[in-house]
């Protein structure tokens, strides 16, 4: 029986269920306005990639930071069991690692665009986060990620304004 506390518990079940969710909508909803098309969820490609652009031969993920651990204001290690949870954080990774390799010897080219690039503070916007794909995808690159605004960059951006504010 696996035992975990309460908050712990309500922590992991506000994040199942990850297909379909805000943030994939987010960017499903940027590019279409951008006039992109693409196919969802392709079962028969390593992963399931949450878009396909065949025309490019292009897959997209979008990931969350918690669950795929990017490393950024958005993917902590809950307090409680922390051996647990960075073992399950590190075999997200490794399968991650995995799918991007099968799918690069398949000839694909592999897009990621992190949770923390369509929402909360670091959230790019929508019309940015759609020219970046597009660029991308007429690009030679065979690996490419997009993710939030760097911290450092916004809090500056939030002190000028307040500078600009005070006269
Ligand atoms: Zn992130």
């Amino acid at each position: 029986m696996d035992t975990v506390d309460e908050s712990t518990r309500s922590y992991i079940m506000s994040r199942v269920g990850q297909k379909n969710t805000g943030p994939e909508i987010l960017l499903r909803s940027s590019l279409h306005a951008a006039g992109l098309r693409y196919r969802l969820h392709d079962r028969g490609l390593p992963g399931s990639p949450d878009l396909v652009f065949p025309r490019f031969h292009t897959v997209a993920f979008v990931h969350g930071c918690y669950w795929h651990s990017h490393g950024c204001y958005r993917s902590t290690v809950p307090k409680s069991r922390q051996e647990f949870w960075t073992e399950k954080f590190d075999a997200n990774r490794g399968r991650d690692e995995r799918n991007l390799r099968l799918l690069r010897q398949g000839g694909w080219r592999v897009l990621t665009v992190w949770e923390c690039a369509l929402r909360g503070k670091t959230a790019r916007l929508s019309f940015e986060i759609a020219d970046t794909v597009k660029a991308w995808l007429v690009s030679s690159d065979g690996v490419g990620e997009i993710a939030g605004i760097p911290l450092t960059s916004s809090v500056l951006t939030l002190q000028g304004a307040t500078l600009i504010d005070h006269g």
